[in-house]
């Protein structure tokens, strides 16, 4: 490929929203044949908002205490809680000790209580007790294909925050168009797998097709080993928890990041994408593939 013909190819793409870090990235495009889906902020919203407190009848003080600890985070999960909190009690207790637990929870004390907001399996690990009645409405919430958290304080799991993403409009078209190119989808989180197959059903990837309740540190491997099968690996993502595996798949395929994500996925990538519409990700292999061709 002449080195001018690899500029022209990624000009164009910056004039679609689609950052090359470098010129030559274009011949590790164009010979992608897997695309691994961060879930949330990549191909949903990534805007949670708080759809259900259960019990009902301990709903403020839920809210209260959980709401004062994720206020502190910058999570999605955490921004719907405190947003959710905020907008029915008004200003929230103030909380020291905060500890944020990737891919976890978050642990804070308020009002002199020990708070603990996370996935079940993680506020088990902590040593807090998790009541029937609680683990029943956690199943319930994640059945329903919400995310569901535990609220905790002084070792015992008290009840659960549901809270609810939106899917981007043009997600689908993005994974229709990544099959057209003869590309598969994989969606990959940290989510559970009821509220991750319900969102792959509605952009048209198979449950078969769903890697879901992958902890941070292990999204790396999920790559790793698509790699180990002789795929083509590309990674798009947008958070903290995704720079491991963005950088990863870089190694032999591609790393995407949302230009909406955060600058830790944005530097550990090969291409950004501006606007943070998945429909880039199918555009950079076809103008990595149309400029690969007019060079050949
Ligand atoms: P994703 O892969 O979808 O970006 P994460 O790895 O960030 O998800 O989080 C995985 C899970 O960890 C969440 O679904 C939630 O159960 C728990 N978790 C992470 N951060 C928080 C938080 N700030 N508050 C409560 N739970 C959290
Ligand atoms: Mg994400």
């Amino acid at each position: 490929a002449t080195p001018t013909a690899l500029l022209v190819g990624s000009g164009r793409a910056s004039q679609l929203g689609i950052l090359i870090k470098g010129p030559e990235i274009l011949e590790s495009t164009r010979r992608i044949d897997t695309m691994v889906l961060d879930k949330t902020g990549t191909v949903t919203e990534g805007r949670m908002r708080l759809a259900d407190v259960r019990p009902a009848a301990d709903r403020a003080e839920l809210l209260r205490l959980a709401g004062a600890v994720e206020a502190a985070s910058e999570h999605p999960i955490a921004q719907a809680v405190a947003a959710g909190a905020a907008a029915e009690l008004g200003d929230l207790p103030a909380v020291t000790d905060f500890a944020g637990h990737a891919g976890r929870g978050v642990s804070g004390r308020v009002e002199g209580r020990e708070v603990l907001v996370g996935r079940p399996a993680w506020l088990a690990e902590q040593g807090v007790t998790v009541p029937d009645d609680v683990a029943t409405d956690h199943h319930e919430a994640e059945r329903s294909g919400a995310t569901a958290v535990v609220v905790a304080w002084d070792g015992t799991a008290r009840g659960v925050l549901a809270v609810r993403d939106t899917v981007k409009a043009t997600s689908a078209q993005a994974v229709a168009r990544l099959r057209e190119l003869g590309v598969r989808p994989i969606l990959l989180t940290g989510d559970n797998r009821a509220a991750a197959e319900a969102v792959a059903a509605e952009v048209g990837i198979p449950a078969a097709d769903v890697i879901a309740e992958v902890l941070p540190e292990d999204k790396l491997d999920v790559v790793a080993r698509l790699q180990g099968e002789g795929r083509v690996v590309a990674m798009v993502g947008d958070g903290v928890n995704d720079a491991a595996a963005l950088a990863q798949a870089g190694q032999q395929g591609l790393g995407l990041a949302m230009g909406t994500g955060t600058d830790v996925a944005i530097e550990a990538s090969d291409i950004t994408l501006v606007t943070g519409d998945l429909r880039a990700a199918p555009t950079s292999i076809s103008v990595s593939r149309a400029t690969l061709r007019v060079i050949k």
